[in-house]
């Protein structure tokens, strides 16, 4: 069984799928994980994905429909996959189907974590992190601005300004729209809210994957 798991920056997605596929015996693969590991270790795709972030250019869809390729050609993909953070475009869902079906494998479903963008711009625009120790915080756990672990004040990263944020989930309802109809059109998509705990949005998640194994 080959799950997609969607989801905007700050659903919380990364952490879902990491939990879930341990618990549901599936590979977690990460684009997100495969691009460090390929620059790491200077692969030829390292190579070309890296020419094109210099420049702070997006990475192509070819590049990167080539590194998933590949990772899900290996042995221990064989047992069904956890994607996260792929497919994001409409031309890289239709590659995904091509290249499970090579495998003899399909894309069996596709789990949308939903979560409001206000919801989101709250959660990441709370985000504080102290400039000595680095321990992140939530503003909303806070009685006030200073780390309690050594009294000094808190900052906020610049790429989670509300402004910032605002931007990135534009960037994102852009590319997704596509990516959700492709599955909507196959009969393939399960939205599940993403607000609530880790623990009740996890046990969402695994519901709507139970429906799909039982392919309903
Ligand atoms: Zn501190």
């Amino acid at each position: 069984m080959n799950i997609v798991l969607l989801g905007a920056p700050g659903s919380g997605k990364g952490t879902q799928a990491k939990a879930l596929g341990q618990r549901l015996g599936l590979l977690h693969v990460a684009s997100g994980d495969l691009f460090r590991h390929h620059l790491g270790l200077k692969t030829l795709l390292g190579e070309l994905a890296g020419s094109y972030m210099v420049r702070g250019e997006l990475v192509p869809d070819d590049v990167t429909i080539r590194m998933i390729a590949e990772r899900l050609a290996e042995a221990d993909a064989a047992g069904g996959v956890l994607l996260d953070g792929f497919p994001r475009t409409a031309a890289q869902a239709a590659a995904l189907d091509a290249m499970l079906a090579v495998l003899g494998q399909t894309a069996d479903g596709a789990v949308l974590i939903d979560v409001p963008d206000a919801v989101i711009i709250t959660r990441i625009s709370g985000r504080l992190v102290c400039p000595t120790c680095q321990t992140p915080y939530h503003r909303s756990l806070l009685a006030g601005d200073t780390c309690p672990a050594d009294g000094a004040l808190l900052e906020r990263r610049a790429d989670d300004a509300p402004e910032k944020v605002g931007r990135r989930l534009e960037i994102y309802h852009e590319q997704i729209g596509p990516v959700l109809s492709h599955y909507r059109a196959t009969g393939r998509l399960h939205e599940v809210p993403g607000e609530g705990s880790v623990a009740e949005i996890s046990a969402a998640v695994a519901g709507a994957i139970d429906r799909i194994r039982q392919g309903r």
